[in-house]
This record gives structure tokens, C-alpha cells and sequence, in this order.
């Protein structure tokens, strides 16, 4: 069994890929080619944004978020420690400093109650996570920065793309939202891309410069920038499987639930709850256990893979050792981090492989 089934969404689109990598390859246009606003356009009108700006990868979004809301050497901006590296990564390639807070134990998504406290003249923005395939308490989130001289709220979607807070869309949700389009994101391309989101006409116009070394006009940069552009040949891939990606949310959610209802009465296990207000896209299906490596070890004797995402919290990696922090600082994190285990998870999985994860785990 595959971890992550690419396959079968390629077997239905390939015709269509083809096609649009061919005219990619007669326009000629590999770098900001028509394809990249086509793909843009169509973004805005999914989440019901006003501006959607395609990206290199869902770090650099994030980095150009920073960037273009003058994050600075010696800011702080806050985050959780159950992250993808990247979230604070990017906050520390800048010279700020990553401030964590602890993760709600529904959600496991950054915990409003924390964040107040976690808020001091020097911070500049917050930076909430949407972990396995659904958003944070967005709104509480939303509203405390609002309180706090309107901080500004990046959200960070790469997984939680094609999942709801009270009905509005995740990457829809904040001051600007950013998404990764690695192969393996709800929305992957075939190689690395992103794309931030905002309805700001002045960040909106920042952000595009930074995109391209920070030019507003040919011959002409106002401020730092980066190589940050998406490959035309990416959005060319990804316009097909755009289209195809309403259904797919649906058919992730069908599978959640089937996993939710095989795995309900198995002893020792916690399966993922969906927060209140909230719908998820279960980028992965994330279960806690005790004993996880015996149960890994068992699952791959029968076939069925497994990954313990983010066993090691940003907190206790080394490259932020310089931060101070011990084991025992975060504790709800560290016990998500000690128990967690992601299933085989795609649009695709058939009910006979739930059955049989469902199976290995029983035993
Ligand atoms: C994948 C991911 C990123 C980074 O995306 P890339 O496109 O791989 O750079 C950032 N944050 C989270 C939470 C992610 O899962």
C-alpha cells in the first residue's frame, strides 16, 4: 500500500496535463507565462480572495509574507513548536525570533488561551498553522491580534488548503494566507511551488515585487526581493488539478470518516477530532497511540505504512537551541509529538486498504 497515492489522480487528468504542458512548451514562456495568472485568477475565485500571487514553494510564500510587512532583524512573531520547520525557519532567516505557544489539544493547532500572553512590543506578527488539514480557532486568533493593534495574521495553509472555518475558506482566513504546492500538499504540482493570498492591494503589490528581487517596473527595485517566482510549466499542472480539487476535498473527507468509523473502538488509539466550526482536508490522517514504534513496526509487516510527523517539536531541534528551550516548555505539543502516527491517506484510498490499516491495527 502507498503512503500518498499520486497515481490515481494522474491516471484521470493525464490527457489534460499533457495537453497543457505541450502549449507551455510551443508558447515558450517558462518564466511568468500566461499560465501563472490563468492559475491565479482561478485561485482567487476558489477561496473568494481578492489577490493570489504564485510563488517558488510554500517556505518562500511565507518568508515574502514576512517580508513585505517589514519583519525585521530583532521583531518577534509567534508560532507553534508542531510545525513543518519551515514556519519558523523563515521567521529566523530574517534575524526575528520565533516566539512558540502551545497547540490546542482538539486541533492541536496554535492555542488562542496562550496567545495573549505570548504578545510584547516587539512582536510584528502571528503565524498560526493549519496541521494535518485543519485551520486553527482562526477567529479567536483573528480577533486577539485585532485587539493588539491590529497584528497581522499570516496563516500558514499548506496543509489545510480545501478546509473551512465557519464556512470561509483556509489561505481566506487573515491578513494574508500561504499554501505549499509540493506533490504531496492537498493541492501538489508535480515539483515545488506556492501561493500566498490576500485581500490588501498595497501587501498584495509589495508581495509581487519581493516575488520578483523586490521590482516594481523593469529597471527598477524599491526593496529587497527574491528569486520567488512558480514556474510557468508548475501552474500549467496544477490548472487541471485545480479543477478536479472540489471533489477531492470531499472524497479526503469521506475517507476521514471511514477511517474515523473503523478506528472508533480499536483500545489505544485517539483518533483526530475535527474542531468546532471547523471542516478538514486531513492532508494526513494523524492518530495518537502509545507504544508507537512497536505499532509502526507491526503496520509495515502488513503492508501499511506510516509516518511520525514532527516526533522532534521545533522547540527541542538543535538549530533553535539558541531559543532555550527544554523538554517539558510545551507540553501539549510534546505529547502529540511522543504518540502521533500518520496513515496511508488520499482521495483515493479504497475502503478494502482502510480495511486492512484498520485490520493491522486491531492487531
Ligand atoms: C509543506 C509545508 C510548508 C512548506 O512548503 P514547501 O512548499 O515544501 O516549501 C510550510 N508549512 C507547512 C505547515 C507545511 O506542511
Amino acid at each position: 500500500m502507498e503512503f500518498i497515492d499520486l497515481k490515481s489522480q494522474q491516471d484521470r487528468i493525464r490527457e489534460r496535463i499533457d495537453a497543457r504542458i505541450a502549449t507551455v512548451l510551443d508558447h515558450g514562456r517558462y518564466i511568468m507565462g500566461p499560465e501563472i495568472g490563468e492559475l491565479e485568477d482561478a485561485l482567487c475565485s476558489y477561496l473568494g480572495v481578492k489577490h493570489s500571487i504564485g510563488a517558488s514553494s510554500g517556505t518562500d510564500t511565507l518568508l515574502i509574507a514576512l517580508m513585505a510587512l517589514g519583519v525585521k532583524a530583532g521583531d518577534e512573531v509567534i508560532t507553534v513548536p508542531y510545525t513543518w520547520i519551515s514556519t519558523a525557519e523563515v521567521i529566523a532567516l530574517i534575524g526575528a525570533k520565533p516566539v512558540f505557544v502551545d497547540v490546542d489539544p482538539v486541533t492541536w493547532n496554535m492555542d488562542p488561551a496562550l496567545l495573549e500572553a505570548a504578545i510584547t512590543e516587539r512582536t510584528k506578527a502571528i503565524m498560526p498553522v493549519g496541521i494535518y488539514g485543519q485551520t486553527a480557532d482562526m477567529r479567536a486568533i483573528n480577533e486577539i491580534a485585532g485587539r493588539h493593534g491590529n497584528l497581522p495574521v499570516i496563516e500558514d495553509a499548506a496543509q489545510s488548503f480545501g478546509a473551512t472555518h465557519h464556512g470561509v475558506k483556509s489561505g481566506a482566513l487573515s491578513t494574508i494566507g500561504s499554501t505549499s504546492f509540493f506533490p504531496s500538499k492537498p493541492l501538489g504540482g508535480y515539483g515545488d511551488g506556492g501561493a500566498l493570498f490576500t485581500d490588501d492591494d498595497e501587501l498584495a503589490e509589495r508581495m509581487r515585487w519581493i516575488r520578483v528581487h523586490g521590482q516594481q517596473k523593469k529597471h527598477y527595485h524599491p526593496v529587497i526581493g527574491l528569486n520567488g517566482r512558480l514556474d510557468t510549466l508548475q501552474a500549467a499542472i496544477l490548472l487541471p488539478k485545480l479543477e478536479l480539487f472540489p471533489e477531492e476535498v470531499e472524497l479526503r473527507q469521506t475517507v476521514g470518516r471511514r477511517y474515523d468509523e473503523r478506528l472508533a473502538d480499536i483500545p489505544g488509539i485517539e483518533c483526530p477530532v475535527v474542531g468546532p466550526g471547523n471542516t478538514s482536508v486531513y492532508a494526513q490522517y494523524t492518530l495518537l497511540c502509545d507504544d508507537r514504534a512497536a505499532v509502526q513496526e507491526k503496520l509495515q509487516k502488513r503492508d501499511v505504512p506510516s509516518v511520525p510527523y514532527y516526533s522532534v517539536p521545533l522547540h527541542l531541534q538543535p538549530v533553535f537551541a539558541g531559543l532555550g528551550h527544554r523538554k517539558g516548555d510545551f507540553p501539549i505539543t510534546e505529547s502529540i509529538a511522543d504518540r502521533c502516527l500518520s496513515l496511508p491517506m488520499s482521495p483515493y484510498l479504497s475502503e478494502a486498504d482502510q480495511d486492512q490499516v484498520a485490520a493491522a491495527l486491531r492487531d
